[in-house]
């Protein structure tokens, strides 16, 4: 029998960025160009100074766990013969609560801990290159 497919990504115009980034394995989040700020969920306008310049860019894929939990139930055939897998809030590197929505890899949940360092990596989903989060070992190295 043939693993069923993933769910479907809809793409937009204003995340077509972030697909097109993912293909490149680089992690874009939109950005302010007047000042700085990051802005994840995207925006048109920045939430700090109002400005209509943002643009994405890449970041580190350096981060921490901010949240995350153990997900039991497969909503899609797909992750049937996937959970449990972990789900979590990254808090990214380069901003305090610059926060991204993702999976955790190479840990088991009674070893999580919040705030430990994450490193990003890509999974492929289907016809698509996902970010995912892989925790970083106390020698600096990726799990
Ligand atoms: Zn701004």
């Amino acid at each position: 029998m043939s693993q069923p497919a993933p769910p479907p990504i809809i793409e937009d115009p204003f995340t077509l960025y972030f697909w097109e980034g993912t293909k490149a394995h680089q992690l874009l989040i939109m950005r302010c160009q007047s000042c700085g700020t990051w802005i994840h969920l995207p925006k048109p306008v920045c939430r700090n100074c109002q400005s209509m310049d943002v643009k994405p860019e890449p970041v580190s894929g350096k981060g921490t766990v901010y949240s995350f939990t153990e997900t039991y139930k497969a909503f899609h055939p797909y992750f049937v013969d996937k959970v449990p897998y972990l789900i979590a809030v990254i808090e990214l590197a380069e901003h305090p609560h610059l926060h991204f929505q993702s999976n955790l890899v190479g840990i088991t949940e009674p070893d999580v801990k919040f705030g430990m360092p994450v490193q990003l990596e890509w999974a492929e989903f289907g016809d698509k290159t996902i970010p995912v989060f892989r925790p970083v070992t106390s020698e600096g190295t990726v799990a």
